[in-house]
């Protein structure tokens, strides 16, 4: 004799409505013993689905108590009711209940992703099912491309997939034409006869009749049981076999599939994903665009500094601040001299230019003169590449020489010949070629630094500009560490010999400190941007994923007839959440990198860098994943029977 397994003892269910209350069922009492068929018979409304929600743990009572295996299901948590529906019923509804995006075979494995089995285990196990129930074809078909009877036999076969068992049938050959339904039956009987409880829903005699026992129901009391168990009858009680409900296999299980559904339902809705997504896709693009944009305007910036020296300190004459107007005549060369006596000064180079036209027998040639000191090549990391630079001798005795920059050579010298040696006359003074300086190149702003003659300053403020005041005094420091101090003690002796501050003086390492400001203030900048579109693009994702979860109510409460936990359907929103802002990251990231190439082509200085790229996709990536909680958990929290009413 078998024992008992379920137990109902005085349920009730009462519907409130306002002032009315529907007792859907009126003290229900019904005990089930295991390998029986018991037909639940009654007219529409009698309370036959909500008897069989609350045997299925899907709904709980008003009152009363039901036993599943000797375990009172009103203690239980929603999560080890969840794993009742999946180990101990399988459902098989009116209207099929399958996910119309899921493959037949997929639908079939439903149960078993959440029951934790490896994925190669659970396609074999659906195919197996599929098999026996003569669907062997139709393992790959989606559920619109199945007829009526082909669609319950997959759902039949999904309710097997866990090998419960007790099955539940809510009216399954109502939908289903005579052969068909003829089927449906003849399947419900054959799993009997295995040994199965089952317990068959419907308002049809004929449908009945199948089974071996009939409990009539009507208006939510039972008024007829054909096979009463007794009181003192055995009763099965395997509370003590509490399976363990958390295995890590099953969350990664249940990983696999929110992943696996996360992409589908983000292809299915493609259109709607990009829109979700523009604000996430703008953010991510803009973000790794305008970063390359700075990092390569930064670049440019340290070039051109560094270009220059950051060991070294420029003196204009003028006070700082003032905007120079013409000439002011307050640096002289013993300045620079007086200068060059300072602790730490490896070099003060006087300075001088002026535009100057130079002439080689009949060719004319206008270019710029920079009269500097003999230090200059050292001082400015510029070797001359053949002759000498000119030195303190010619400093001193106002010589009549000139160094050639590389674009003054080849200009004057067009046959390549060597100019040192050579005169060329600067203001019809001749003067004589001691060296051409090495190809410098254009400077960053694109200047040619090459178009020039270097004259001593001394020769040059006598001969060529006729004043006796510079325009720039440079100073190369020895430490450029110190350089801080150094410029104080410039300050200091400035204004001593000068008894104003008439002039300005700006270190290179300074400039390169403002520089680096700057670009602190846009990376700043840049980030408020990123932060704004992310938070816009969270909340549209947020928006769309609340909208998806009213969409797919059915689904979730497929999902939970068929073992789902809270967790398993919070974790399917958020990984959907989470993949959609991936997606919408790695998105930017292309147009970024495609709109940073378009910028490069048509001559901006663009450095694509990792970091903004992995950052950008990081805050992408938890943007899904916090403006998915809201959503995840509202699907979560859902009533697995209303989620299943739900059309
Ligand atoms: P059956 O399955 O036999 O057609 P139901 O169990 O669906 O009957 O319903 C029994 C009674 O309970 C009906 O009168 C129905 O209107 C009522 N009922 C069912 N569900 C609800 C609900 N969620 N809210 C209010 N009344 C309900």
């Amino acid at each position: 004799m078998n024992a008992t397994i379920l137990e109902l003892t005085d349920i009730r269910k009462h519907y409130t409505n306002g002032d009315t209350t529907v007792r859907a069922l009126d003290g229900v009492s019904l005990r089930v013993k295991r390998g029986e068929f018991v037909a639940i018979m009654g007219q529409s409304g009698s309370g036959k689905s909500t008897l069989m929600n609350i045997i299925g743990c899907l709904d709980r009572p008003t009152s009363g108590s039901y036993k599943v295996l000797g375990r009172e299901a009103a203690n239980l948590s929603p999560d080890e009711l969840a794993s009742l529906r999946r180990e101990t019923f399988g459902f098989i509804f009116q209207r099929y209940n399958l996910l119309a995006t899921a493959t037949a075979g997929e639908n079939v494995a439903i149960p078993s992703v959440y029951a934790g089995l490896p994925k190669h285990k659970r396609t074999t196990h659906a195919n197996e099912l599929l098999q026996r129930l003569g669907l062997d074809d139709r393992t790959d078909h989606r559920p619109s491309e199945l007829s009526g009877g082909q669609q319950q036999r997959v759902a039949i076969a999904r309710a097997l997939v866990n090998d419960p068992p007790v099955i539940l049938a809510d009216e399954p050959t109502g939908a289903l034409d005579s052969k068909s339904g003829d089927e449906v039956l003849a399947l419900l009987k054959k799993l009997h006869a295995e040994g199965r409880t089952i317990i068959l829903i419907t308002h049809a005699e004929n449908v009945a009749q199948h089974a071996g026992r009939i409990v009539r129901i009507q208006d939510g009391r039972i008024i007829e049981d054909t096979g009463m168990v007794n009181d003192d009858e055995p009763v099965e009680n395997l509370a003590a076999d509490s399976r363990s409900f958390e295995s890590a296999v099953s969350l990664m299980a249940s990983m696999e599939e929110a992943l696996v559904t996360a992409w589908r339902s983000l292809r299915v809705n493609i259109f709607r994903t990009i829109l979700t997504l523009l604000g996430i896709i703008i953010g991510v693009s803009a973000v790794v665009a305008m970063l390359a944009v700075g990092e390569g305007s930064r670049q440019k910036v340290l070039d051109r500094i560094s270009s220059f020296g950051t060991n070294l300190m420029l003196i204009r004459p003028g006070a700082a601040g003032i905007r120079n107007t013409g000439d002011i005549a307050t640096l002289v060369p013993d300045d620079a001299a007086a200068l060059k006596a300072l602790p730490n000064i490896a070099a003060a180079l006087a300075e001088r230019g002026g535009r100057a036209t130079v002439r080689l027998g009949n060719i004319d040639y206008q270019t710029s003169v920079q009269g500097t000191g003999e230090d200059f090549p050292s001082a400015r990391d510029w070797p001359v590449a053949e002759g000498q630079f000119f030195n303190t001798d010619d400093m001193k005795h106002y010589a009549a020489v000139v160094v050639l920059g590389r674009t003054v050579t080849k200009t004057l010298f067009p046959d390549g010949a060597n100019p040192v040696g050579k005169y060329v006359l600067l203001k019809n003074v001749p003067f004589l070629v001691t060296g051409v300086m090495t190809e410098k190149g254009a400077s960053p702003n694109g200047s040619d630094q090459d178009d020039v003659i270097f004259v001593p300053i001394t020769t040059g403020l006598v001969r060529l500009f006729g004043k006796n005041y510079l325009s720039s005094i440079t100073l190369k420091v020895t430490d450029a560490a110190d350089i801080e101090a150094t410029q104080t003690n410039v300050e200091t002796l400035l204004k001593e010999r000068h008894k104003t501050e008439d002039f300005s003086v700006r270190n290179m390492a300074s400039f390169l400190q403002a520089a680096m400001e700057t670009q602190d203030t846009f990376t700043l900048l840049l980030g408020t941007v990123a932060a704004i579109s992310l938070l816009v693009g969270g909340i549209g994702v947020m928006n769309i994923m609340l909208v998806s979860v009213v969409e797919r109510t059915r689904e979730i409460g497929i999902r939970m007839a068929t073992g789902a936990r809270m967790r398993d359907i919070l974790l399917q929103f958020n990984i959907e959440a989470a993949v959609v802002c991936a997606a919408g990251g790695i998105l930017g990231i292309l147009i970024g990198i495609a709109a940073g190439l378009v910028l490069r082509y048509s001559g901006m200085a663009v450095i694509f860098s990792v970091a903004p790229a992995v950052l950008a996709f990081a805050c992408a990536s938890a943007t899904g994943l916090i403006f998915g909680y809201l959503p995840a958990r509202k699907a979560a929290q859902l009533d697995p029977v209303i989620a299943l009413a739900s059309e």
